[in-house]
């Protein structure tokens, strides 16, 4: 369907609730901005919603309380760029590779719990978007996730 996409993800950062903290707490962490307030996109909207869900709510389970996540929206010519940054535990390089593998986890996630399907989620989201995901990593420093999706026009 057509989203209009500051509302839609206005709406969607208030109602994260990461299992670690109540979600007052979680939404007053993270800071959503993006380029084109006036943005509209052909996308499906639970799937969106799932995806961006289970990114906030890692970002706010592998990261101290308090500290923000930043989540920006790039509208390009050709493409949304969506990223999700944190200032958290970080991924070890040796996980990286095997991250959207279901039931994956990392080593270093100690006693935060989760069930390791998140992330598969989204990379299947992602590929029926038609859409690219990235992430980058520094351990102890943070993470930052992102989603390119093309931008298409509906088909009549
Ligand atoms: P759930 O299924 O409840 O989401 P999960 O969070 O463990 O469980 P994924 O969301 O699939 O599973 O993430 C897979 C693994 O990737 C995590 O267990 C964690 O090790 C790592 N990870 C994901 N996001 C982050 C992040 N923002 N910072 C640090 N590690 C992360
Ligand atoms: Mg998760």
């Amino acid at each position: 369907s057509l989203v209009e996409l500051l509302p839609f993800l206005s709406k969607l950062v208030q109602q994260v609730r990461p299992d670690t903290e109540d979600a007052g707490e979680a939404y007053q962490r993270i800071k959503l901005s993006i380029s084109d307030s006036n943005a509209h996109a052909w996308l499906d909207e639970r799937l969106m919603q799932h995806m961006f869900e289970n990114l906030l709510s890692n970002a706010l389970k592998y990261s101290p309380q308090g500290t923000q996540v930043q989540f920006h929206v790039e509208c390009d010519p050709s493409e949304w760029v969506f990223t999700v940054a944190d200032q958290g535990i970080g991924i070890p390089q040796e996980d990286i590779s095997r991250l959207f593998e279901s039931f994956h986890r990392a080593t270093n996630v100690g006693t935060i719990p989760g069930t390791g399907l998140g992330l598969a989620i989204v990379k299947h989201s992602v590929d029926l978007h038609a859409g690219r995901i990235e992430v980058t990593s520094t351990l102890g420093q943070g993470t930052t996730f992102t989603v390119a999706l093309p931008r298409v026009a509906p088909s009549t």
